[in-house]
């Protein structure tokens, strides 16, 4: 799991954590809200607290397994945990035991969703593929597949605001959550190596953080369309001091130049096939994607 939410622990749940366990990745991730009073933005901790407390006693007193939703939102960005990602939760009717979900705490037939609260559901949407989810797990609202007008009308109206992850890139800081703040800026994991990868890698290497990899072969472009933005290919290429640190701990020879040598150590040191190109969303560039998120490369 790559997003950090406030512990049930911290907020003080008191039933159970949902009705069974869930052993495989879900399939859809649906967003809902609570029709509960929408706090203010700048509400403290101890209000959201108080809230998911609330929805608790809702959801117990309904379907009796505790809180209903997967993770909650609320408008000043912070999510909590509701039922753990492995327990089956009372949220999607006929799908909750493959799927999962995001609630964001408040009315939004009425109120509109903030943009904190929009790119941290978009961090545990992006953040989630390929673990709490398929890869290609698609994003909907309730109202997709039942009668009802959950998410609300200004929620719905953002949904592809959540999926496209337009607002986590240049995102200043992820709200803390109370109990284990979230890292700052989490890769989207979508196997394609563009310049917030890159500028990932060059942190964690110690070279200059500009999201570039300088003058690189031309001929390996067009086997390698995994590799994006960023990417300046060059016909006589000089190198670039970001992938020379890369082959030096792959331990292969450093010319700085990327090729079929250098992404087949890497694929090995990944764990991946071994097949010397970066397709369209590459399992190694998705492997990589999920340590850098996890601060190893
Ligand atoms: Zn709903």
């Amino acid at each position: 799991m790559t997003v950090a939410t406030a512990t049930r622990a911290r907020w003080g749940a008191r039933y159970s954590d949902g009705d069974l366990d869930l052993h495989t990745p879900a399939l859809e991730v649906f967003v809902h809200h609570s029709v509960t009073p929408t706090l203010s933005p700048s509400a403290s901790i101890e209000e959201e607290c108080a809230q998911m407390r609330a929805l608790e006693s809702i959801g117990q007193s309904r379907f009796g397994t505790g809180i209903s939703y997967n993770a909650i939102v609320f408008p000043s960005g912070r999510p909590y945990q509701g039922v753990s990602w492995d327990r089956r939760g009372t949220h999607t009717g006929g799908r909750n035991s493959t799927v999962r979900s995001i609630c964001f705490a408040g009315n939004f037939e009425t109120n509109r969703p903030t943009d904190a609260a929009l790119a941290t559901a978009s961090q545990i949407y992006h953040g989630g593929k390929g673990d709490l989810w398929i890869a290609s797990a698609p994003l909907r609202g309730h109202r997709d597949v039942s009668q009802t007008a959950c998410p609300g009308k200004n929620l719905y109206a953002k949904l592809g605001v959540i999926r496209s992850g337009e607002l986590l890139d240049d995102r200043p800081t992820t709200p803390a959550a109370p109990s284990k703040p979230a890292k700052p800026g989490l890769l989207v994991v979508d196997g394609a190596w563009g310049t917030a990868t890159t500028r990932r890698l060059q942190q964690e290497l110690g070279t200059p953080v500009d999201g570039v990899v300088s003058s690189q072969p031309a001929v390996w472009r067009a086997t390698s369309p995994g590799l994006t933005t960023g990417w300046d290919w060059d016909a006589t290429p000089n190198g670039s001091r970001m992938i020379s640190e890369l082959q030096e701990l792959l331990r292969v020879d450093r010319d700085g130049k990327i090729g079929p040598q250098t992404i087949s150590a890497l694929q090995r040191r990944l764990g991946t096939a071994v097949d010397g190109v970066i397709s369209r969303e590459s399992r190694a560039v998705m492997a990589l994607q999920h340590r850098l998120n996890a601060g190893r490369i």
